[in-house]
């Protein structure tokens, strides 16, 4: 384990048999479909990897990146597109894909445009979820872990763009980021 990591809550074979079984509901629920796979940069990009080769149905696949306006670690709720998608989506069934749920108001914001753009369906995929902290009425549709109100690294979330490459999800030493 990282010398900067105090606990893993889920090793990188529990997060591989999760996801794997996300994989399965997700070819269930959109058998005969195509539906186009939007990974939110950067944190996604890892879990978006390991769970499109677990989908057994044609898929496609884009991305997005945004930021959240305003102050410091918490979400504004005003987000702005840094990267967006390279095609229309109107008509188009569409599966967001995020690396962990706070406050909700990023994936709240970009859930509303991309309905605004006409997709036919928009669905979320997290893989983590942080029930205690959200500020809006948000419910993923695919969830991988619910997880404590603690700040968690790995499996491509960062601190400062350090610790996406952990293979397991862990809590971050508070001394890390309060030093
Ligand atoms: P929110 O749901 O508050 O709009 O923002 C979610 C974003 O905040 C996530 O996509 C992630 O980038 C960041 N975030 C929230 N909680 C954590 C955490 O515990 N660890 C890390 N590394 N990022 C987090
Ligand atoms: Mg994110
Ligand atoms: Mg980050």
């Amino acid at each position: 384990m990282h010398t900067d990591v105090s606990e893993v809550l889920f090793t990188e074979q529990a997060v591989q048999d999760r996801i794997r079984e996300l994989g399965a509901q997700i070819t269930r629920d959109y058998e005969g479909k195509n539906p186009l796979i939007i990974g939110i940069l950067k944190g996604a990009t890892l879990f978006m990897s390991d769970l499109v080769k677990r989908i057994e149905i044609p898929v496609e696949l884009d991305f997005m990146a945004v930021s959240s306006y305003g102050h410091s670690s918490e979400s504004s709720g005003v987000v702005r597109i840094i990267k967006d998608l390279e095609q229309s989506i109107e008509g188009r069934d569409v599966i967001i894909v995020e690396d962990i749920i706070d406050t909700g108001l990023t994936l709240i914001y970009l859930k509303n445009l991309l309905q605004q753009r006409k997709a036919a369906s928009v669905k979320l995929v997290t893989l983590l979820d942080k029930p205690d902290r959200h500020k809006v009425d948000i419910t993923a549709d695919y969830l991988g872990f619910t997880v404590p109100d603690h700040f968690i690294v790995g499996f491509g979330l960062d601190y400062a763009e350090r610790y996406r490459n952990l293979p397991y999800i862990g809590v971050l030493k508070p001394e890390v980021y309060q030093s």
